[in-house]
């Protein structure tokens, strides 16, 4: 059972993209009744990417942030309205790390993505939609009301392209596909992408960079 109202909600409260997914498990310890998922994505302005030259910029800083607290928002109406419907609902926070594990949150909001039909995971490492490729942030929030993905899965759609490969500046991106059937391939150095945020002091107090994000042609900046 998809939710027709609740897409309609979050995106009349700045989603741009919705989907749905039954991932099988729960992601929760001890509450195995958190298997369903919505993937929430908002898409980032071609305006700010274009700030980000060789370096992230302070407005490209700025605006990531802007936009994770705007994702954070949606997952607090969509929990909302799952609990007053009589669900359960678990937002998971659009940036997130965990101490066991300083590079992932609880879970990916990527898989979610990629399981709701959305779109695929580039060999950057990121979620690639097929409106606005990957100049996209998401979020996510498990529930126990019973919801599946609507369409077909998209497929890795990289193909020979090896651009943002050439445009990380320390060389972290492996340039290797997406593997569904092994999805913990790692497809970076993270360590090494960590160390070249932490150069950007001055603009993202090393918390960002951007350039593959930038650099990826099936963003069609305009
Ligand atoms: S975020 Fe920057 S350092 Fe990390 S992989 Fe992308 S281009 Fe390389
Ligand atoms: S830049 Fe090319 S290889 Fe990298 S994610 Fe985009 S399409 Fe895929």
């Amino acid at each position: 059972m998809n939710d027709v109202i609740l897409k309609e909600k979050l995106i009349s409260e700045g989603a741009t993209l919705v989907g749905f997914c039954d991932l099988g498990f729960s992601p929760i310890e001890n509450q195995p009744e958190l298997r369903y998922a919505v993937s929430i994505v908002v898409k980032l302005s071609d305006s700010v990417l274009k700030t980000i030259v060789d370096r992230p910029s302070i407005s490209y800083f700025q605006y990531y942030r802007t936009v994770n607290y705007r994702l954070d928002q949606l997952c607090l109406t969509c929990v909302r309205y799952l609990e007053d419907k009589g669900f359960n609902a678990f937002p998971i926070a659009a940036s997130q790390s965990i101490p066991t594990n300083k590079y992932s949150g609880i879970f990916q909001h990527k898989t979610v993505a990629r399981l709701s039909g959305l779109g695929y995971i580039g060999k950057n490492a990121l979620f690639i939609t097929k409106e606005y490729g990957s100049k996209v942030r998401l979020a996510t929030v498990l529930t126990d009301m019973p919801l599946s993905r609507e369409g077909e899965l998209i497929l890795e759609d990289c193909g020979d392209c090896k651009i943002c490969q050439n445009a990380c500046p320390i060389g972290a991106i492996y340039g290797e596909n997406f593997e569904p059937l092994n999805p913990n391939k790692d497809l970076l150095d993270r360590e090494k992408c960590s160390q070249n945020m932490k150069r950007y002091q001055d603009v993202g107090r090393g918390a960002v960079c951007g350039l593959c994000i930038k650099a990826c042609p099936k963003n069609k900046l305009k």
